[in-house]
């Protein structure tokens, strides 16, 4: 049987901590779901085209991935996929408390599903796409966050 798994997220931009969870996850199951959330209640930096794009690029030299968009609920999402894991990156204690909600909710919206937390990598526990945002638009050096592959595109995308 095949184990597909989804890694959703906003991926605005991707960062190395998506690439070391997204990695680890394409180990651990057969076929591995990048989901870019377009909810158009938010305002995102790169457009889910761009998003898309700079995850592929990315992720290039790992064979059984592949990147989709969705926005509708994960669960379905989850379902369309034939993905009976979720894949979800933990950073803090922080992070805790809404993964545990949204996991409880998933399963309930999908009993099949399992969600899967992997820890972070301790050099990239304060890493998340806001602070590239952040440090990119006051110029400072984001080559430590980001893969080299896109780090031209993000700088250029997040220039004013
Ligand atoms: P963010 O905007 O916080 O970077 P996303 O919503 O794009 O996050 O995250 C997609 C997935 O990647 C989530 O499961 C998130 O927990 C995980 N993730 C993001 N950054 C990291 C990191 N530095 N280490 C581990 N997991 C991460």
């Amino acid at each position: 049987m095949m184990r597909t798994a989804i890694c959703p997220g906003s991926f605005d931009p991707v960062t190395l901590g998506h690439v070391d969870i997204i990695t680890r996850a394409s180990k651990m199951f057969d076929r591995v779901i990048v989901a870019v959330l377009e909810n158009s209640a938010k305002k995102y930096a790169f457009t889910k085209e761009k998003r898309m794009k700079l995850l592929n690029k990315a992720l290039a030299e790992i064979p059984n991935i592949e990147v989709i968009t969705f926005d509708g609920l994960l669960a379905d999402c989850a379902k369309r996929f034939d993905a009976a894991f979720i894949v979800k990156g933990l950073r803090a204690v922080s992070d805790f408390d809404y993964e545990f909600q949204m996991a409880l909710i998933n399963k309930k919206l999908n009993p099949e599903v399992e969600t899967v937390f992997l820890t972070t990598k301790s050099e990239y526990m304060y890493l998340s796409s806001s602070v590239v945002r952040e440090v990119a638009r006051h110029n400072g050096d984001i080559s430590q966050f980001v893969p080299e592959v896109v780090l031209k595109d993000i700088e250029d995308g997040l220039k004013d």
